[in-house]
């Protein structure tokens, strides 16, 4: 079959069969690990109105067991099928690996268009879901646990955990079931942020190292880099954020419904206040439109961040795109055919499977704290800031020198969870991506990144089945 043919989950299993063949595995394990465990379709009526009921339909796929619970975002999205959750819930199996959280993989997707539904009827849909998945044991603490997705974010987790704590009265670790949840309803500071976040740690790592820098004719350091963006999304916009904050240039913004462009750079935040007044990013001033919403993907930049749906850069448009690095935010952004004709331009192209992990990464974050019952940070603070003021009044005694209060405030400050969660979010992606690299220096065949981050995550979900005694 030609690979612009292949599905979405054909094409995950197509990247994970050629990195397989890199190792040495039996071909009863890679099998186990590449099948998707259970797939489970619903359809289910939601009543909205005195005469009007819509049957909705949904899915949960819970990719691998081999750790559990499972863990994986719900997207929403008239696009959603059976073929699209089982690529993405495999994607996480791989990307849990790669984080080192320890989870097997699983996604959820509900048929719909989110901006066609007042909340309130995306409450009941959501609550509706969240039961079905009670009825049939696919949810729960420690046995699978969804985060936000595509067209969900803390508002439907929110309705989620109270959906889940309503069918299970006095379940002291119920708010373990979800993460993305808002703050007041236990969830972590930083997670909303975290996959765009997460996208800017790599990057930065990505561009510290020189000589693969200067391979791409790149310098190293984020500051003055031209960066495109796909999707003002969740991931999007926190992405643009942090990567404007940190001195880079964002030459064009993407969205739905057309392109912007500004030589000179756009302010995220000035477009995003732009949109929620005119509900488009079009016209934001200081801007042009560009034709299309596609023109983006093409537009002269140094890093091409694809933050919206899969299979945006294909065979077809492959060949125009002018950045030197790809990021993939989104998961599957790049076809199998897409990735070789970028491979053969000298396009670096960091995976989904790496790049947006960040997102599972402070969702761990926030299971470990719901499952705690205490902030990250809450025991500690007073005592490091003591600790530290005792320091620095010895140094001041020893050296007679003293510091400005101000200074003196900074030396001393114990971290809050905010600063926990973002320290543990920046080394998860700095070890990976150190990782990955490594398999891609060392191993014979591999010669790109997300043929070594496959391999990666390949050998260590082996070595879990192994470690269980299932296979030798
Ligand atoms: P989101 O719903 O918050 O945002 C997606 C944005 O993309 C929206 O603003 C939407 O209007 C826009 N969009 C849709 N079609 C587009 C198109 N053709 N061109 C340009 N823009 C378009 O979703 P999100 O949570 O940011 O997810 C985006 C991608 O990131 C998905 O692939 C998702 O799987 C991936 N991801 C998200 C998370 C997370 O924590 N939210 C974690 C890991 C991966």
């Amino acid at each position: 079959m030609s690979e612009s043919k292949l599905s979405f989950f054909q094409t995950v299993v197509a990247f994970f069969d050629e990195a397989a063949r890199l190792t040495s595995h039996s071909p009863l394990l890679l099998h186990q690990i590449r099948a998707c465990n259970s797939v489970y379709e619903m359809n289910f009526p939601v009543k909205f109105g005195k005469d009007r009921y819509e049957i909705i339909n949904a899915f949960r796929v819970q990719h691998s067991h081999h750790k559990v619970p499972v863990k994986g975002g719900i997207r929403y999205s008239e696009m959603v099928n059976e073929d699209e959750v089982k690529a993405l819930a495999a994607l996480m199996t791989y990307k849990c690996a790669l984080v080192e959280v320890p989870y097997g993989g699983a996604k959820g997707g509900v048929r719909i268009e989110p901006r066609n539904y007042e909340p309130d009827q995306l409450e009941r849909i959501t609550r509706r879901y969240t039961t079905e998945l009670v009825k049939k044991n696919f949810i729960g603490p420690g046995i699978d646990v969804p985060a936000p997705d595509y067209g969900t974010g803390a508002r439907e987790m929110a309705w989620i955990f109270d959906t889940y704590s309503a069918l299970n009265p006095g379940q002291i670790d119920a708010a373990g079931c979800v993460t993305g949840k808002p703050v007041e309803q236990g969830g972590v500071r930083g997670r909303t942020e975290a996959t765009g976040r997460g996208v800017f740690y790599g990057i930065r790592h990505v561009l510290s190292y020189a000589e693969d820098m200067k391979k791409l004719g790149l310098s190293s350091g984020v500051e003055g880099k031209t960066v495109v963006i796909q999707g003002l999304g969740n991931a999007g916009y926190h992405c643009a954020t942090s990567f404007y904050d940190a001195g880079a240039k964002i030459v064009a913004i993407a969205e739905y419904d057309g392109a912007i462009a500004s030589p000179a750079g756009l302010d995220p935040r000035e477009v995003q206040e732009h949109r929620k007044a005119t509900e488009s990013i079009l016209n934001c001033p200081g801007s042009q439109n560009l034709n299309s919403s596609q023109d983006a993907l093409e537009y002269e930049c140094d890093i091409l961040i694809p933050a919206a749906l899969e299979r945006q850069i294909t065979g077809e448009n492959a060949p125009r795109i002018k950045a030197k690095i790809v990021a993939e935010a989104a998961n599957g952004p790049t076809t199998a055919e897409a990735e070789q004709i970028l491979y053969q331009k000298g396009v670096m192209v960091v995976p989904d499977v790496y790049m947006n992990a960040g997102g599972v990464t402070v969702s761990y974050f926030e299971w470990l704290k719901s499952l705690s019952h205490v902030r990250f940070g809450r025991l500690s603070k007073r005592f490091e800031e003591a600790s530290n003021l005792s320091i620095l009044n010895t140094v001041e005694r020893l050296t007679g020198q003293s510091l400005s209060d101000e200074e003196k405030s900074q030396v001393i400050r114990g971290a809050d969870e905010i600063d926990l969660v973002n320290s543990g979010l920046e080394d998860t992606m700095i070890n990976a991506y150190d990782n990955i690299r490594e398999v891609m220096h060392s191993t014979e065949g591999v010669d790109t990144l997300r043929m070594a981050a496959f391999v990666l995550a390949i050998d260590r979900v082996a070595i879990s089945y192994m470690q269980l005694g299932i296979f030798p």
